[in-house]
């Protein structure tokens, strides 16, 4: 059994940081106890061409003082580190692999909160951008409350962006599903990546439906929800579980600092 229309090449990026309370990842943990966790962005090769998982920080909103206080001084505690970048760090991301924003064929985002949607703009004006329906409604509604979540409307708020909205679990390129995991927020996504071949293999990316291997380890609740009760995002944690298990495909949570490649270096990691 062969899968040759899978993904030929795999890029995991570290695309930034954040330093926060370990109880925004592990629900009920001691809020004095901090963690600095990568901020993950997968670069893919499908038979349709390039495609990205995620797009990091707006470097904008972290550099400017007063979008700075605005987007991310008020709430949660959570302190963003960019990396050491040229021109901006997704475009400096891909470039190292020899590609600009213009070979990207499509984007998928897992959710829109600001360490996931900065990059959005770099592909307003055609590329194919996947969302789940729920997320984007989500995302356009009530500003306060998602300004106040870590929504930064400003990253994806445009006319011009070509939304593809997706409805629960669907396929976002070949080889790349995408797997509806509603809790971190109202239209979460994560997705799972089949590499081309003939031994079946790939990846699970939770993405924020998990940040960290303990999540998933021992079952224990995320500490940022939307709208749900903290074991309702164990539900989608057990989900992801259960799926990885039946490929026999490696789990990578969103945000761990010891299992996400290069997380403490400015690297980019081929993982196949
Ligand atoms: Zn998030």
């Amino acid at each position: 059994m062969g899968r040759r229309f899978g993904v030929r090449q795999l890029y995991m990026f570290t695309v930034g940081w954040e330093e926060l309370p370990k109880s925004w990842s592990v629900y009920g943990t001691d809020s004095s106890e901090r963690l600095v966790e990568p901020v993950p962005m997968v670069l893919l090769e499908t038979v349709d061409g390039w495609f990205l998982l995620d797009t990091g920080f707006n470097k904008v909103l972290i550099e400017n003082r007063e979008l700075y206080r605005r987007f991310h001084s008020r709430f949660h505690m959570i302190k963003p580190i960019l990396p050491k970048y040229n021109e901006d760090p997704l475009i400096d991301a891909i470039n190292k692999v020899g590609l600009g924003a213009k070979d990207i064929s499509g984007v998928a985002i897992s959710h829109l909160h600001n360490d996931h949607s900065g990059g959005i703009r770099h592909f307003a004006g055609g590329t194919p951008i996947f969302i789940q329906k729920q997320e984007l409604e989500f995302g356009l509604g009530d500003q306060v409350k998602c300004e106040s979540d870590g929504y930064a409307r400003v990253d994806y708020d445009d006319p011009s962006v070509n939304w593809i909205q997706l409805e629960g679990d669907g396929r976002v390129a070949p080889g790349v599903e995408a797997i509806f995991t509603p809790g971190h927020t109202p239209g979460h996504m994560s997705f799972v990546v089949h590499f081309d071949g003939e031994e079946s293999s790939g990846l699970v990316f939770a993405f924020d439906a998990g940040d960290l291997h303990e999540n998933f380890d021992d079952e224990v609740a995320i500490g940022g929800f939307i709208d749900v009760e903290p074991r309702q995002t164990v539900e989608q944690i057990v989900k992801l579980k259960q799926i990885s298990k039946s490929y026999n495909y490696q789990l990578i949570p969103g945000h761990d600092p010891t299992v996400w490649p290069g997380a403490n270096e400015n690297l980019m990691r081929k993982v196949h």
